[in-house]
């Protein structure tokens, strides 16, 4: 027996799309050609707290539910482009009455009528905030997994250059020693030399575990300055003091260009400055060929102290100008005789981490094969009254 069906009546159809309508989880504007809105469905009247009688005769993008003026003004000119015929989908957002914000996938799809003409819109929303937190949290794991991996390699990279620093000198220091012990009757001449070279290996150890001390102070935060009344000029010259008979040894001059400035007496920790000037003139005597010159200089104004550090060596390339402080960052390079320069990389990450225990800044200035300028800006706040 075949089944019998009762097509619905007028009232029952109606009362049926109005369900569908009014149950759907999308928000629901039907809207006049001219952007006014005929209908809202119960989840968009939820989600705005607009009662269907104050949403109706307003235009669309006159209710006080998108973010703000860009969001009204391309729904605006998204009306008007399908009024072409066009169906049209973007993303926007909306505000709940409560101030809550709902990303929404939305889409005006013109109806149009049994003469070709348009007769309204349906603009549907679909709230995506979920997706697009998720979508969110998924890039933020993953920058976070690239980060750690980075990290990682640079970490690795770190171990086998400390390594390699830790063996030349120890590799020397056990070499010399050894000579010296089965040669008792080595020429004295010789014997001062092998004592030299071990000195300065052992000293060359005890910079890089001070950098690496330094290092792991920062990052644990326990790098503590101990400030006291500074005299700016006092530390340039007994840091130049230092650098002195390496630059001498490759007949480097150091002009000091700021004799006849006034320069005033800064909280400092002095210690911690000098490493600062001594790190940055020892790598402009490693990084400056034979017979250059570095010119210390320093400034002020009403503001900051300035220091600058610039020499006539080979330079750095523009691209790795930004990394240069980041710690472990070098640039392989070999001197005049074609060596590999040696280096960590630590020492650039610490003057900047020093400069900004102090409230100061560093920078850097450099064309390849002229010369660089790092300078260092004290701010006056680290005046000293007396
Ligand atoms: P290190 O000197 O131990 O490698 P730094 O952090 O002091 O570490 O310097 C990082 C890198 O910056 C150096 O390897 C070098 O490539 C570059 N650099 C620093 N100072 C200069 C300079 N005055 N001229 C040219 N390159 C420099």
């Amino acid at each position: 027996m075949a089944a019998s069906y009762d097509a619905p009546s007028e009232f029952h159809l109606r009362k049926r799309f109005q369900a569908i309508f009014n149950n759907t989880f999308q928000f629901i504007f039907v809207v006049h050609v001219d952007g006014t809105v005929l209908e809202i469905n119960q989840a968009a009247i939820n989600f705005t707290g607009i009662s269907a009688h104050e949403a109706r005769e307003r235009f669309l993008w006159d209710l006080n539910c998108w973010l703000n003026e860009a969001a009204r003004s391309k729904l605006q000119a998204s009306l008007y482009r399908a009024s072409g015929g066009e169906f049209i989908r973007y993303t926007t957002e909306l505000v709940s009455a409560e101030d809550i914000r709902a990303v929404i996938d939305l889409s005006i799809k013109p109806i149009f009528n049994s003469d070709g003409n348009i007769d309204f819109f349906i603009v549907e929303g679909r709230d995506i905030t979920s997706l697009k937190r998720m979508e969110f949290e998924r890039d933020r794991e993953r920058q976070h997994a690239e980060a750690l991996h980075r990290i990682n390699e640079m970490k690795n990279e770190f171990v086998s250059q400390v390594s390699h620093e830790l063996r030349t000198p120890l590799a020397s220091i056990i070499g010399f020693a050894q000579t010296l012990l089965r040669s008792p009757h080595l020429a004295p001449d010789k014997v001062q030399q092998f004592l030299t070279i071990i000195l300065d290996d052992g000293r060359r150890l005890e910079r890089l575990v001070e950098d690496l001390l330094d290092i792991a102070r920062i990052e644990s935060g326990t790098m503590h300055l101990v400030r006291q009344p500074s005299d700016i000029r006092t530390i340039l010259e007994y840091a130049i003091s230092i650098i002195a008979p390496e630059a001498e040894y490759k007949r480097i001059t150091i002009t000091q260009a700021y004799l006849d400035t006034h320069l005033p007496l800064l909280s400092l920790d002095p210690d911690r400055i000098t490493q600062v000037f001594v790190n940055l003139l020892a790598n402009a005597v490693k990084f400056t060929p034979p017979n250059g010159s570095i010119t210390v200089s320093a400034t002020r104004t009403s503001e900051y102290v300035q220091v600058a550090v610039q020499d006539t060596g080979i330079g750095i390339a523009e691209h790795d100008l930004p990394r240069l402080f980041e710690k472990f960052f070098r640039v392989k390079q070999k001197d005049s005789n074609g060596q590999d320069i040696r280096g960590t990389g630590l020492g650039l990450s610490i003057a900047k981490q020093i400069v900004e225990l102090h409230g100061g800044t560093i920078r850097v200035q450099s064309i390849v094969g002229q010369g660089s300028t790092f300078s260092v800006i004290i701010p006056l706040s680290s005046h000293h009254d007396e």
